[in-house]
């Protein structure tokens, strides 16, 4: 404030020396305009002169303000100050810039920004060296051009980057890469790209292990169940003392067969590269035997079996596989519900019709929401106990898994303890095909079964 007053003060004392003068001379009115003329002379000055400094970049080049006094003085070192702090704030981020481009450049990883066209702003070595980007051939253009597997473009405007994508180094098929895009900002996006060549050979090495293994151990299995089960078969010629042991050791050797069983199912469901045929098949015709083969092996259990899927539903898919995988789920619904429980099996669209969903429900025990995602892991059993009384192996929801996964379907479960289960395997629309007529819900239910009275 103090730097207005002495300026005020300033332009009066210039009026009265210019009055003064004026008035001694007998020529005021012109002495009152050449002062005040020499007051703005002052005043333009010192425009130009903060004109001709601001000209040379002082904030840059670190140039000092000219000498000068009162409230010029006062607004030449301000903007000096605000230009210092602004190019400190600029050297600081642009040293975080280098830091991570030096970083980033020192990376095995390749770490790509991808602008809101799909087109490369900025990548580092390890993007040239992994997928050939080219600095000044390849700045701004799509990159989906430069990666041209038809199966990136698909995951890159899928928009669904909750699963890494594995794929051949474009120009070396002996290299694996691993993708993966983050979205941030306005729609622009990060992609990360690993060499996973190592991992990928370790993980086709460790399937074929499990693969030969499995392969292997299926025959003396067979061979000791078979044994086994000759022997049970006559167990009132064996000695009391031996029936125990014999029983359970024919239904470890089931067990183990089970097992061997689905690890080979998963296998093949892994190393299969190459799909069979997939083609339509009615839906409801397979919903129905699932429930009915299921109801048949829970025979004993009381269940209430029913399922609603209309008539002309036909799914495109492999229909032994699908056989398999609801079927997996429909046991589980039998093994994990209390005698007497409900189960159904049902398939329509989803609200929205963008999807097609088979649901398989239970009012049974229903799994703990911690368990939940993991329970389509190899070997994850909520509870080992109750599994292995019931016969499971833990593998059944993985090759569920698998199986969808060939069918570009997913599995979601929504369950509560205590509350029951439902199982949905969720299938692209474009997965079914309507057979010649609009398909109206049809209700089947089986009889119940008799209830037995389990003590
Ligand atoms: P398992 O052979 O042990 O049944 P799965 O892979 O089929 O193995 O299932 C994994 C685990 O998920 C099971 O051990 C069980 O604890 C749980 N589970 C699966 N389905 C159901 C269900 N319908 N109700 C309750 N728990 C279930």
């Amino acid at each position: 404030m103090h730097y207005w007053r002495a300026e005020i003060l300033r332009l009066l004392l210039v009026l009265a020396v210019a009055g003064g003068v004026g008035w001694l001379l007998g020529e005021l009115p012109i002495a009152l305009v050449g002062g005040v003329a020499a007051y703005l002379s002052l005043n333009y000055w010192q425009l130009w002169r903060l004109r001709r400094w601001l000209k040379g970049n002082p904030s840059a080049t670190g140039i000092e303000p000219p000498e000068t006094f009162g409230l010029w003085g006062e607004l030449f070192d301000g903007i000096y100050r605000l230009g210092r702090q602004e190019q400190k704030s600029r050297d600081y981020l642009e040293s975080i810039i280098r830091k991570a481009q030096e970083s980033s450049s020192a990376l095995e990883i390749a770490v790509i920004m991808i602008n809101r066209q799909g087109g490369l702003e900025w990548w580092n070595q390890a993007a040239a060296r992994l997928l050939g980007f080219q600095h000044a051939r390849d700045q701004g253009h799509p990159v989906t051009n430069l990666v041209r597997d038809p199966r990136f473009a698909h995951y890159f405007h899928d928009a669904d980057y909750s699963e890494p994508l594995k794929l051949p180094a474009p120009g070396d098929n002996s290299r694996t890469l691993e993708f993966e895009i983050a979205q941030f900002g306005e729609q622009e996006r990060l992609m990360i790209v690993r060499d996973i060549t190592r991992l990928h050979h370790m993980e086709l090495m460790r399937e074929d292990f499990v693969g030969n293994v499995s392969h292997e151990l299926a025959t003396p299995i067979t061979v000791i169940k078979g044994y086994l089960e000759t022997i049970m078969d006559n167990a009132e010629h064996l000695d009391s003392r031996w029936r125990k042991p014999f029983g359970q050791m024919l239904q470890q050797s089931s067990r183990m067969e089970n097992i061997v069983r689905d690890l080979l199912m998963l296998t093949a469901l892994e190393t299969k590269a190459v799909k069979r045929r997939q083609q339509p098949f009615n839906l409801a015709a397979l919903i129905r035997e699932v429930e009915s083969d299921t109801a048949q092996v829970h025979q004993s259990r009381g269940h209430r079996f029913s399922t609603s899927c209309g008539e002309g539903f036909e799914l495109v898919g492999d229909r032994a596989e699908l056989y398999s995988a609801l079927s997996n789920l429909a046991q589980n619904a039998a093994k994990y519900t209390p005698d007497g429980g409900e189960i159904r099996i049902e398939a329509d669209y989803t609200e929205t019709g963008e999807a097609f969903e088979i649901r398989v429900i239970d009012n049974g025990i229903g799994i703990d929401p911690q368990h939940v995602p993991r329970i389509t892991e190899r070997f994850y059993r909520v509870d080992v106990s109750r599994s292995s009384e019931t016969g499971g192996t833990g593998l059944g929801l993985a090759i569920v898994k698998h199986i969808l996964l060939r069918h570009d379907a997913d599995l979601h479960v929504r369950s509560e303890p205590g509350g029951g289960s439902t199982f949905s395997c969720r299938f692209p629309a474009e997965r079914i095909e309507l057979a010649g007529q609009t398909p109206a819900p049809a209700e089947t239910r089986l009889p119940d079964p008799p209830r037995i009275n389990v003590h």
